[in-house]
């Protein structure tokens, strides 16, 4: 029955997904680039996200007629501040952003900008500059409430749109709660987008937060890091689950955490098939779509890079050919100086039913690559 109601809810969210999902831009025919450099800094090679977004990033420059200078940074915030001036100092014509700490850009970019270079905010918004031309990203906020309906849909109350389930069980359900890197503007909109689905229900008693951490700052995970994930949740299940109570369901904004929290509950005992929690997640890594497959996480969030890499190229692209960035949004990323007007695509929840069509249909990984 709870299967049933999954799948009508899962043909019912892809309709409107289909609507609502923002495809790319048309992209142009290529070659008008002049040869000119193009700098893509990118925050860390350890997740492999950033790594199929720098590529893809560098391979629509290129096949454009652009030089590219790729450049991963390790998190660490001095080494993308070199790393920028140094695409500054070889004569960058426009820069693409992904920034670690999203705050400590603002001399940078204004060497940038006095340089006459245009920057683009990469996937995650670059804060308290004016220096910011543009921002390419997905609808973060649409992240964090589908990261909540797919915790929902596992749990039997809503369908992967947030629609009540007809049979809905009354619960209580434990749960704990995740969120990213404060020094990413993006922690926040996940945050907030899935509280604003949760709270409700935590509200009403559906939903118990045992450890009583609810704040951003309490759930927060320095540079998104899963072994720190993995700890605090030791230290969930410690405090608040030794009493033989058991964790239903756990907020996970980024795979790479889920990973780590899957790790602190198997160590704990829990077990697939008998009480694993629900849990989310966001990127659709390659393990962690194993993972989804062989039940231990529940849920992640598929963001298309290689759609991103296009909509971040072709802002480019217009900035340097005489063109006008396609943008979709002019309201929703204030940066604290100005809001920077975005183009934002759209978020896919994926859980084990829908990986084919998803991600394998897509070409976004091959049926090898998940072990199918
Ligand atoms: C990105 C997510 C990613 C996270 C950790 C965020 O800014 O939007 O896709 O999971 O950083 O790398």
């Amino acid at each position: 029955m709870k299967k049933n109601i999954l799948l009508a809810g899962l043909a019912a969210g892809a309709m409107t997904l289909g609507l609502a999902a923002c495809a790319a831009p048309a992209a142009e025919n290529g070659g008008d680039g002049d040869g000119g450099l193009i700098g893509v800094a990118m925050p860390t090679r350890s997740s492999e996200r950033w790594i199929a977004d720098g590529n893809a990033v560098q391979a629509e420059l290129e096949a454009a007629g652009y030089r590219v200078d790729l450049q991963y940074a390790e998190d660490d915030i001095p080494t993308q501040v070199n790393q920028i001036e140094n695409m500054i100092t070889q004569g960058a014509e426009a820069l693409i952003i992904a920034s670690i700490d999203g705050t400590t850009l603002t001399q940078v970019l204004q060497d940038a900008a006095d340089a006459g270079i245009p920057v683009i905010a990469y996937d995650r918004l670059i804060r308290d500059s004016a220096n910011v031309d543009y921002y390419a990203t997905f609808d973060n906020f649409l992240v964090g409430q589908q990261q909540a309906w797919t915790l929902l849909t596992g749990l039997g109350l809503t369908d992967l749109e947030g629609n009540p389930a007809a049979d809905a069980p009354s619960g209580p359900f434990n749960i704990e709660l995740f969120a990213g890197s404060l020094d990413d503007n993006n922690a926040f909109f996940f945050f907030n987008g899935a509280m604003n689905e949760l709270q409700p229900l935590i509200d009403d008693g559906t939903l118990v937060v045992k450890s009583g951490q609810t704040s951003i700052e309490q759930a927060a995970t320095l540079r998104w890091d899963g072994e720190v994930a993995q700890s605090r949740m030791e230290d969930l299940l410690t405090a608040n689950y030794s009493d033989g109570t058991k964790v239903d369901a756990v907020l996970s904004p980024y795979d790479g955490l889920s990973r780590g929290i899957i790790s602190a509950l198997t160590d704990a005992g829990y077990a697939v098939g008998v009480d694993f929690p629900i849990i989310s997640g966001q990127d659709a890594e390659v393990d962690s779509v194993r993972a989804i497959l062989a039940g231990e996480q529940f849920a992640t969030i598929f963001k298309d890079t290689r759609e991103l890499a296009k909509v971040a190229a072709q802002m480019a692209r217009a900035l340097l050919e005489g063109g006008e960035p396609e943008i979709n949004d002019v309201e929703t990323y204030d940066n604290g100086v100005k809001i920077v007007p975005s183009y934002l695509l759209g978020p896919v929840p994926v859980i084990a039913e829908n990986v084919q069509s998803a991600l394998v249909d897509t070409g976004y990984w091959t049926a090898a690559d998940l072990g199918l």
